[in-house]
């Protein structure tokens, strides 16, 4: 049963730059799951109505999204995890740690503008993990670049090779269709669909033929439409190696696709192909060896932890990806790093606010578990054993801010909600060791974060802050070269910067400019300094 379920579990990410399509994208996914009916109910950008996929309401007034959230859908027999990541480039830590928990990712480009710096940034985490990466060109319905312009650009940006699964059939100028050069098989678009972009079945059924030179196809295009497919299909041949599964699989080779996300062009040609190429969930590295999903043991990591979801209940969620055995509700499970035992009472998977309670889930699922203030990112949870999976980096912040708290007699609340926003992910906090005096500092990777913490400590827990400015620009967390203790009053002699501990009181050292970082790396090469934090 449970080989059965891992075998058909798909669980991926879509990465992009802001605007290229990713909420069109992802809605249309949902509406072909038959998850929702309605097109426009995902996500309400500004002024629109309510949202599917944005839980906070300051993403509602901004309209940007800035958690993710998880959604489940199936798709002919398959079981699909799209873990949706904030799109805004400011919530770029939420969704390195997102990329951790998928086994594979979309990436979204908009077919005027190619790759741009976002999903160049968020495409060097996947390259990283070694995931399958798999690339659609949107807004085909557009004037834009020419596809093989956009081929050469991915390539030698992103430092992969390109397969382009399917390739655009224009008539007139206009995109008509996709040859699926795998499949061998054509899909037109019936423009008059088109025009209602809310439901689905723009796309008439594909047509089987035998190559683009069969009539069927001649018979649908213009002269040009035709000769411009030719040429492009000898060229394609020309350059061709076939399609390498093993190179793809490691991340070096991505499969390429065509289409209009507000149209649903072309979308058929990829959810099938996606289905059929994206593997299942794979072997996960521990620090006692790889675990298989198939293993009966349950097994997970805690890769996102989010406060407050629910206002009414003041809870925290944890968010948990299987990556061994199955989770069943109330089930007992090992918390690794503190080696206690947890129920999991009411394991749930979210659509948003809509919260189902889930009796069991399988290795590729994400389900939220309450948390008491126990979990950190990280975190493993086992059936018994004492194996940890990889750690997550974190990221060294390029933001830094003086946090000051405005009523003296909110310090109560002001702590509680720092540290749990702190815990949670949401921002870097740093502190002065025991015994120093100091200040509250905050890093983060962009600057709306400072204004989401100042918003949720203020809405959440009732406490207003001030954010004053302060010099430092840059984080390292510093380490002996010879592994030797850290001694602190010693690294403070040593380094022109401020130490302070993270918020699990790990050293790090903040600098004002990156010429104090050179200098303490030449005149010290005692020490190391490491841009990420990992570990416990
Ligand atoms: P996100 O910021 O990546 O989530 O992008 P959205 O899905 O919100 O889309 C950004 C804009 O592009 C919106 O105005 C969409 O209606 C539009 N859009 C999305 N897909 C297409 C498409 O295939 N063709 C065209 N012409 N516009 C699109």
């Amino acid at each position: 049963m449970s080989q059965h379920e891992i075998a058909r579990r798909r669980t991926f990410a879509i990465i992009s730059h802001p605007d290229a399509g990713k909420t069109t994208l992802t809605e249309k996914l949902l509406l072909y799951g038959g998850v929702i009916q309605l097109a426009g109910a995902v996500k309400a950008k500004r002024g629109r109505a309510s949202a599917v996929s944005d839980w906070m309401e300051m993403e509602r007034e901004r309209g940007i999204s800035i958690t993710t959230s998880v959604l489940q859908f199936p798709y002919r027999g398959f079981a699909l995890n799209l873990l949706d990541t904030p799109g805004h480039a400011d919530f770029s830590e939420d969704t390195y740690r997102t990329l951790h928990a998928v086994d594979g990712a979309v990436m979204l480009l908009d077919r005027a503008k190619g790759v741009e710096a976002q999903t160049r940034k968020l495409f060097r985490v996947c390259k990283q993990r070694a995931i399958p990466i798999f690339s659609f060109v949107n807004k085909m319905d557009r004037a834009g670049r020419d596809p093989f312009d956009l081929i050469g650009e991915v390539e030698s940006v992103l430092g992969i090779g390109v397969f382009p699964v399917t390739w655009p059939i224009f008539r007139g100028g206009v995109f008509r269709g996709v040859w699926h050069r795998l499949a061998r098989r054509v899909y037109l678009f019936d423009a008059g669909h088109a025009a209602s972009s809310a439901g689905l079945g723009a796309e008439r059924p594909p047509v089987e033929v035998a190559g683009i030179d069969d009539p069927l196809v001649r018979a649908e295009l213009d002269d040009e439409g035709y000769e411009r497919l030719k040429h492009d299909a000898e060229l394609l041949e020309l350059a061709g190696d076939g399609f390498d599964r093993e190179k793809f699989l490691e991340g070096a080779l991505s499969p390429l696709f065509f289409g209009s996300a507000i149209n649903n062009f072309g979308l058929e040609a990829f959810l099938e192909s996606f289905c059929e190429l994206m593997p299942p969930p794979r072997p996960r590295a521990t620090d006692q060896g790889p675990v298989e999903p198939a293993r009966d043991e349950f097994s997970g990591f805690v890769f996102k932890i989010q406060a407050n979801m629910d206002k009414a209940h003041r809870d925290r969620v944890a968010f948990v990806r299987i990556c061994s055995g199955k989770m069943t509700r109330g089930m007992k499970v090992t918390h690794v790093r503190t080696g206690k035992e947890i129920r999991l009472a009411n394991p749930s998977t979210f659509m948003a606010r809509d919260r189902t309670v889930v009796d069991e889930s399988f290795p590729g699922d994400v389900v939220g578990v309450h948390d008491p203030g126990t979990f950190e990112i990280g975190d493993t949870l086992t059936g018994g054993s004492t194996f940890s999976f990889e750690p997550i980096p974190s990221f060294a912040p390029e933001h830094f801010a003086r946090l000051v708290m405005v009523d003296p007699l909110k310090r109560k609340q002001f702590a509680r909600g720092i540290e749990q926003l702190a815990q949670e992910g949401t921002i870097q906090l740093y502190h002065p060791p025991a015994g120093r005096a100091g200040d509250l500092v905050l890093g983060a990777l962009g600057q709306l974060q400072f204004e989401v913490v100042k918003y949720r400590l203020e809405s959440e827990y009732g406490a207003q802050v001030r954010l004053e400015p302060v010099p430092w620009q840059l984080a390292r967390w510093p380490a002996r070269a010879d592994g030797a203790p850290l001694d602190l009053d010693a690294l403070s002699d040593a380094v022109e910067g401020m130490v302070v501990l993270d918020v699990r009181d790990r050293p790090v050292v903040l600098f004002d400019r990156a010429w104090a970082l050179q200098t303490a790396e030449r005149l010290h090469p005692e020490y190391v300094f490491g841009e990420t934090a990992t570990g416990v």
